[in-house]
C-alpha cells in the first residue's frame, strides 16, 4: 500500500515539477525578450530624438560659425551617438551602435565585459525590432539573447543598427535554483509521504493483524472465543462482527451435534441395558418354563423394535441433514392419504378408547406421498399418546390462501408452556419419565416432530404448534398447493 501510495505521489510530484520548470523557463525567457525589446527600442528612439533635433540645428550652426554642413552633421551625429549610449541605462543589457557596413560607431559593454555583436546577416531586422540568439559565445556558458533594430532618422546614407545583448546567466541561475529546490524537496516529500503512508497503514491494519493472530486460534475446541472488534461501526469492525455471527451460528451447531451424540448414545443404552438384564435373569437358572422364555425374548424383541426405530429415525435425520434424501414426488389425493393414515391410528387408538374423527375435501397434490403419510402418522402417534381414554382426536383438511393446512387436534392434557418452544427439538421429551414407562407404543426418543417438521420443508411447507392448553393441543402443517 506504501509503495503504490509513493509510486502515485512520484508521479504527481514530476509531473508538477516539470510543468513549474516548463511555465517558469518560458515566462523567464518572455520577460528576457521583453526587456530586450524595450532596451532596443529605447534606444532607438532617443537616437531618432537626438539626430532629428541636433541635424535640424545644423544648416544654421554651419552658417553663423562658417564650417561646412557635412563637418557639422558629422559632428552631431558623432554627439547623438554618444549621448544615446551614455544614456543607456539598461546595467545587464550591452549595447553596440553600428553603421550600414557593420562598422562599429558607438558602444556601452556590461559591468562584466559582456559586448554586443553584430548579428549575422540573416537576421537583420526587416521588422521594427528583430530578437535574436547570438552564436556561441566561450566566455558565457549560459548563453546570449539579443535584439536588433534599424534606426533610419539619419537624412542621408544607409540606417543605423542598435544592438542589445544579454547574457542568459540569470535566468540559468533562477532555474538552476529551481531544479535544486526539486531535488532536495521531492525526495523529502517523498520520505515523509512513505513514513507517514507506513504508519496510517500500520494502524489502519492493526485490527486486522490482531484479529488473524486470534482467528489462528480457534479451533472446535475453543469455538466459543471471539476476535476483537475495534470499531464496530467500521469496515473491519463490519467485518470482525461478521465472523463473529458466523463463529456463534457454528458453535451452536457444535454444540447441537455435541448434544445429538449425547443424547442418541443415551436413548440407545437404555434398550440394550434392558435386554442384557433380561438376557441375564433368564440365564440365571439352568432351566425355565417355556412361558418364561417367551416372556423375555418378547421382551427383548420390544426393545429390539424400539432399538430399530431409533436407529431408522437417526439414520432419517441424517439423511436429511447431509442432503441425500431426495424427495419422490407423485400425484395424489392429500384426503385419501389422510382417510388411510387415520385408519390405521384408529386400531392403535381402539385400545385406549379414543376417537379419530377426519374432515377432508377432496384435494389432489402432488408430493412424496410415503414422507407425508409418516409426519401424518407422527402427529397422530402423539395425540394418541397424551390423549386420555375415551379422547376425541380431528383430523381436518382445508384450504387457506395459497396453502393446504392439515390439521391435527387432540383434547390432550397439553404441553407445559416451558416445553412448547422445544418439542421440535431432537431427543427432546417434555416429560421423559412418563412417555419412557408408557405401555402403548409409548416408546418415543423425541425425534417424532423433528422428523416430521423436516418433511413438511421439504415440501416448502410449515409445521407449527398453533394452541396447547388444557382442551388439548393443535398441530397445523401448511403445505404450499404448488409444491412439486
Ligand atoms: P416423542 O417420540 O417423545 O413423541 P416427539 O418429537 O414426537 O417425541 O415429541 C416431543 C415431545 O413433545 C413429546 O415428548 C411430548 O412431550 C410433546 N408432545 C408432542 N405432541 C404432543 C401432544 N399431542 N400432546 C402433548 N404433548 C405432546
Amino acid at each position: 500500500m506504501t509503495l503504490w501510495y509513493v509510486g502515485v505521489l512520484a508521479l504527481v510530484l514530476l509531473a508538477f515539477s516539470a510543468g513549474v520548470y516548463t511555465l517558469l523557463t518560458r515566462s523567464l525567457n518572455e520577460r528576457l525578450d521583453g526587456s530586450l525589446q524595450a532596451a532596443a527600442q529605447s534606444t532607438a528612439s532617443s537616437l531618432t530624438r537626438e539626430l532629428t533635433e541636433g541635424l535640424a540645428e545644423a544648416p544654421e550652426i554651419a552658417e553663423a560659425e562658417e564650417v561646412p554642413l557635412a563637418q557639422v552633421e558629422a559632428y552631431v551625429e558623432q554627439e547623438a551617438l554618444l549621448g544615446t549610449v551614455e544614456e543607456f541605462s539598461f546595467p545587464n543589457e550591452a549595447l553596440a551602435i553600428f553603421d550600414a557596413q557593420g562598422r562599429l560607431l558607438a558602444e556601452k559593454a556590461t559591468p562584466d565585459n559582456l559586448h554586443a555583436a553584430l548579428p549575422p546577416f540573416d537576421v537583420l531586422p526587416d521588422q521594427p525590432v528583430r530578437l535574436f540568439t547570438p552564436s556561441d559565445n566561450q566566455q558565457y556558458d549560459a548563453g546570449l539573447r539579443g535584439a536588433a533594430v534599424r534606426v533610419s532618422a539619419r537624412t542621408k546614407g544607409a540606417p543605423y543598427l542598435i544592438v542589445v545583448t544579454q547574457s542568459l546567466k540569470t535566468n540559468a541561475e533562477e532555474l538552476t535554483l529551481l531544479r535544486r529546490i526539486f531535488y532536495i524537496a521531492a525526495p523529502l516529500t517523498l520520505l515523509l509521504a512513505a513514513l507517514g503512508g507506513f504508519f496510517l497503514a500500520r494502524k489502519a491494519l492493526a485490527p486486522v493483524e490482531a484479529m488473524s493472530t486470534r482467528a489462528q486460534r480457534i479451533n472446535a475446541e475453543n469455538l466459543k472465543e471471539r476476535l476483537p472488534v475495534a470499531n464496530p461501526r467500521d469496515e473491519l469492525g463490519r467485518l470482525a462482527a461478521a465472523f463473529n455471527d458466523l463463529l456463534e451460528r457454528l458453535n451452536n451447531a457444535f454444540d447441537q451435534q455435541r448434544q445429538f451424540m449425547a443424547d442418541a448414545s443415551h436413548e440407545l443404552r437404555t434398550p440394550l441395558s434392558v435386554m442384557h438384564t433380561t438376557a441375564e435373569v433368564t440365564l440365571e437358572q439352568p432351566r425355565r418354563l417355556e412361558s418364561e422364555y417367551r416372556e423375555a425374548l418378547a421382551l427383548m424383541d420390544a426393545q429390539v423394535s424400539r432399538l430399530t426405530r431409533i436407529v431408522e429415525d437417526m439414520f432419517t435425520l441424517a439423511r436429511a441433514d447431509a442432503g441425500r434424501y431426495p424427495l419422490q414426488p407423485s400425484q395424489f389425493y392429500l384426503d385419501e392419504l389422510i382417510d388411510e393414515t387415520a385408519q390405521a391410528a384408529r386400531m392403535l387408538a381402539a385400545r385406549k378408547n379414543v376417537s379419530v374423527e377426519v374432515v377432508a375435501a377432496e384435494t389432489p397434490f402432488q408430493g412424496d406421498e410415503e414422507l407425508l403419510r409418516q409426519m401424518l402418522l407422527n402427529l397422530l402417534n402423539n395425540a394418541i399418546k397424551y390423549t386420555p381414554t375415551g379422547g376425541t382426536i380431528r383430523v381436518g383438511l382445508a384450504p387457506n390462501h395459497s396453502t393446504y393446512e392439515i390439521s391435527v387436534a387432540d383434547s390432550g392434557t397439553g404441553i407445559p408452556d416451558n416445553a412448547q418452544p422445544h418439542i421440535f427439538e431432537r431427543f427432546y421429551r417434555a416429560d421423559k419419565a412418563r412417555t419412557r414407562t408408557e405401555a402403548n407404543g409409548g416408546s418415543g426418543v423425541g425425534l417424532g416432530l423433528s422428523i416430521a417438521r423436516w418433511i413438511v420443508e421439504a415440501h416448502n411447507g410449515q409445521l407449527e404448534l398453533r394452541r396447547s392448553d388444557a382442551s388439548g393441543s393443535l398441530f397445523v402443517a401448511s403445505l404450499p398447493n404448488n409444491s412439486h
